[in-house]
C-alpha cells in the first residue's frame, strides 16, 4: 500500500493550549512523535485525552500553539487536509451499504478513481483478513467485525498518522484483547504512526511505543511503558499504572 511508502510523518505539539469559556481543558503541552511511533495517551476520564487528540485531527480548533505534521504546519488546516484518519469508539457505518460500500464510500466522496478505489479497498480488506465478508452489510457482522470495518475506512484514507480515540470501549472484554491483538499487528503491518487514547492502563501499556500519561490537561510523564512502570515520576503516575511501590 501507499501507506507504506508515507510511513514516518512525525507530530510536533508545540504549546497546544484548551479553553471552553473558562474551562481550561489543555494546559500547555508539548510533545514530539516520532514518525512510525505508537503512542497512546492515557488519563482518567475528562482528563482531555479526547480533546488532544480532536486538535491533532483539526475537528476542535486549538486555543493557543502549533501542531505539525511531517514538515508541515497544519494548525490551520481542515481535517482532510492533514493526511490523518480518525478511528472512534462509535463506528457509524451505512447499515444499508455492505461492507465493500462502506470501505469505499469516503474516497467515492473525495472523487477517487473507481479503480483506486477497488484496490485500496481490497488492499484494507485483506490486512484487516475481511474479504470474506465483503458482500455483507453491517446488520450481518459481530461486533469485532464491524470494527474492522471501521477501522478499515482509515486504512482506505492512506493516512499518515493514524488517530484512535478508545476504538475498543464498546467491545466485551474478550473481543477488546482480541481486537487489541489486531490492532498492534496493524502497526507492524502499516509502520504508521499511530496516536491512541484510552482510559484503560492495560491497554496502553501493552500497546504503547510509548504512553503520554494526562491529569487534569497535563502530561504526568512520558516514557516507556516499562520506564512509567518500572520508574514513575510521582505518586499518580504509580497509582494509575499499578506500580509496585
Ligand atoms: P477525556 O477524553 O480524557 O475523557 P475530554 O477531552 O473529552 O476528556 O474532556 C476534557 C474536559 O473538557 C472535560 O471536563 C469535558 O467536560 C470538557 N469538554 C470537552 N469538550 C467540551 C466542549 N465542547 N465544551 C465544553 N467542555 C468540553
Ligand atoms: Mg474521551
Amino acid at each position: 500500500m501507499k501507506a507504506m511508502d508515507r510511513a514516518g510523518a512525525g507530530v510536533r505539539l508545540e504549546n497546544i493550549r484548551k479553553t471552553f469559556g473558562a474551562l481550561d481543558v489543555i494546559h500547555c503541552i508539548d510533545l514530539e512523535i516520532k514518525g512510525g511511533e505508537f503512542v497512546v495517551f492515557v488519563g482518567p476520564s475528562g482528563c482531555g485525552k479526547s480533546t488532544l487528540l480532536r486538535m491533532i485531527a483539526g475537528l476542535e480548533d486549538v486555543s493557543d500553539g502549533e501542531i505539525s505534521i511531517g514538515d508541515r504546519d497544519v494548525t490551520y488546516l481542515d481535517p482532510s487536509e492533514r493526511g490523518i484518519a480518525m478511528v472512534f469508539q462509535s463506528y457509524a457505518l451505512y447499515p444499508h451499504m455492505t461492507v465493500r460500500e462502506n470501505l469505499g464510500f469516503g474516497l467515492k466522496m473525495a472523487g477517487t478513481p473507481a479503480d483506486e478505489i477497488a484496490r485500496r479497498v481490497d488492499a484494507a480488506a485483506e490486512i484487516l483478513k475481511i474479504t470474506h465478508l465483503q458482500e455483507r452489510r453491517p446488520g450481518q457482522l459481530s461486533g469485532g467485525q464491524r470494527q474492522r470495518v471501521a477501522i478499515g475506512r482509515a486504512i482506505v484514507r492512506e493516512p499518515d498518522v493514524f488517530l484512535f480515540d478508545e476504538p475498543l470501549s464498546n467491545l466485551d472484554a474478550e473481543l477488546r484483547v482480541s481486537m487489541r491483538v489486531e490492532i498492534a499487528r496493524l502497526h507492524r503491518t502499516l509502520g504508521n504512526t499511530m496516536i491512541y487514547v484510552t482510559h484503560d492502563q492495560t491497554e496502553a501499556m501493552t500497546l504503547a511505543s510509548r504512553i503520554v500519561i494526562l491529569r487534569d490537561g497535563r502530561i504526568e510523564q512520558v516514557g516507556t511503558p516499562r520506564e512509567v512502570y518500572e520508574d514513575p515520576d510521582n505518586i499518580f503516575v504509580a497509582g494509575f499504572i499499578g506500580s509496585p511501590r
